[in-house]
């Protein structure tokens, strides 16, 4: 059988950390990169005798995010315990809900190839994150490993899909559009390197046509949309090459490794933890009533997909710009806010997706960062779109708001930088042109239309680009005769 004959099938589970100050039990903080040990507490250590206390920020977050979702809040969910051993995880079990999750349902449209499919959520539920073990770094890494509590106890969402993935580009799409989605929503902050977002691939593949779910291999450590994409090719085309050679997918848990670009086996299905879930008897239930539901969906911000297509329909924008506009919601903002001070949409939409995007690009700064507001770059545009400065001009003063951090009539005042579009200002320049390039000016009188755009430019670049463009060229057509 050829590859075609097979189709992939994925799930994913991503855990996302909600952005709370503090932990989801405990007061300890949850900022990235202090000293290990040094965020920790007898509840997050799991001393005995110490009881947790649920967060009560880190449960409308995760509301939030199930709201967005479209996903069916439960009125009551359970906080279990996920009972294991390891060394990152203090107290021997995993806070997590199981049986009863805060939600249920749900979904999200996904593009990919040209194609979008409705991809179904199972569930979201709210857990909290274990240590982090350290085995490299230190002077006897060789022997000893190390283990950092900081991150235990920050709270985690977990996202669990449906097995409605039908490709790895598809996949790589569905974890871009939810991390577009909770950043959008301020509940996760999407940085995946410091494992603040992370995302674990279930695969299997089955003959095309056939209804049934074949045996799934779940792949760990998929962290970048491009590992997940990675990982997720090669492991579909690992598993079709089994039953191509007449053996049998087996259920196990995979490693991705980003160097060689490959899957290893981690432990199979024998090998599996069964994890004894019991409901935490010192957690009583997280109820959200309706009022608590309504509250939080009121302060739900506009979504990235009805803000798109609002940007079509009410400044008239092509569907191009909108994508662009709409990556982040600090760019949305910011294009909106410009394109109110400046009053030309278009041009505003322009600027942002141009100079703007390139410069965020160039110095790796957040939009947020931007040293020009959208109010100093509306001014900007209108100066532009009235025609007191060229473009060409405007993109240098654009370059000088963002250095000096001037208003941009200033800098055009400053600089002498109006654009020349009166005409006897402008005569004498043409004139002189004309004079100086005589062979020229008897090629365009000899029917040579084209040889007008060179005369032109040399007005331009007499003027330092400050010239009507549209004036000269009338004035140039008019004394040439
Ligand atoms: P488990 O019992 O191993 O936790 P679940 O049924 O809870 O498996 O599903 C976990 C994830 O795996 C979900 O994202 C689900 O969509 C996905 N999944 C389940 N079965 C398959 C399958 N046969 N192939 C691919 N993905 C699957
Ligand atoms: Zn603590
Ligand atoms: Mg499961």
């Amino acid at each position: 059988m050829g590859a075609s004959a097979f189709e992939a099938v994925i799930g994913l589970e991503i855990h996302a950390q909600l952005q709370t100050e503090t932990k989801i039990f405990c007061g300890c903080p949850t900022s990235f990169g202090a000293p290990p040990n040094t965020h920790v507490c007898p509840v997050c250590l799991g001393l005995p005798g110490a009881l947790p206390v649920l967060n009560r920020r880190a449960v409308d977050l995760a509301v939030a995010a199930a709201l967005a979702l479209g996903c069916d809040v439960q009125p009551r969910s359970v906080f279990a315990r996920k009972n294991y051993f390891y060394p990152d995880l203090p107290k021997g079990y995993q806070i997590s809900q199981y049986e009863q999750p805060l939600a249920l349902g749900g979904g999200v449209d996904v593009e990919a190839g040209g194609q979008t499919t409705f991809v179904r959520l199972t569930r979201i539920h709210m857990e909290e994150d274990a240590g982090k073990s350290l085995h490299e770094g230190f002077a006897d890494s060789d022997r000893r490993t190390y283990v950092d509590y900081n991150r235990a106890g920050v709270p985690l969402i977990e996202i669990v899909s449906e097995p409605d993935l039908r490709s790895a580009g598809e996949a790589a799409a569905f974890f871009e559009k939810l991390r577009q989605i909770l950043l959008w929503l301020g509940v996760n902050d999407g940085n995946m390197e410091e494992g603040s977002l992370r995302c674990d691939a279930n695969v299997s593949i089955r003959p095309v046509g056939q209804a049934a779910l074949g045996t799934k291999a779940e792949v760990k450590n998929v962290n970048s949309f491009r590992y997940l994409q990675k990982a997720l090719e090669y492991e579909i085309t690992r598993q079709i090459d089994v039953v191509e050679h007449g053996g049998r997918v087996v259920q196990e848990t995979r490693l991705f490794d980003s160097a060689q670009g490959r899957t290893f086996s981690m432990r199979s299905k024998e090998e599996a933890h069964d994890y004894r879930y019991f409901p935490d008897p010192d957690l009583p239930p997280v109820a959200v009533d309706e009022a608590r539901r309504a509250a939080i969906a009121a302060t739900l911000p506009e979504l990235p997909e009805a803000r798109r297509q609002r940007f079509v329909a009410a400044y008239g924008l092509p569907a191009y710009d909108a994508d662009l506009l709409t990556q982040t919601r600090g760019i949305a903002d910011y294009f909106e806010a410009a394109a109110a001070a400046s009053g030309h949409a278009k041009a505003a939409s322009n600027w942002v997706m141009g100079e703007v995007l390139r410069r965020m690009k160039d110095t790796g700064v957040d939009i947020s960062r931007i040293p020009v507001t959208p109010e100093a770059l509306g001014g900007l545009i209108r100066l532009a779109e009235e025609g007191a400065i060229s473009s060409s001009v405007a993109k240098g003063v654009f370059e000088t708001m963002c250095e000096t951090g001037q208003e941009a009539a200033a800098i055009v005042d400053a600089g002498g930088l109006r654009q020349i579009s009166d005409d006897s200002s402008l005569e004498p320049v043409v004139a002189s042109v004309l004079e100086a390039h005589a062979a020229v000016v008897a090629e365009v009188r000899a029917g040579k239309d084209k040889k007008l755009q060179f005369l032109v430019g040399q007005v331009m670049k007499a003027t330092a680009g400050k010239a009507d463009p549209t004036r000269v060229t009338d004035l140039v057509r008019r004394l040439i005769g």
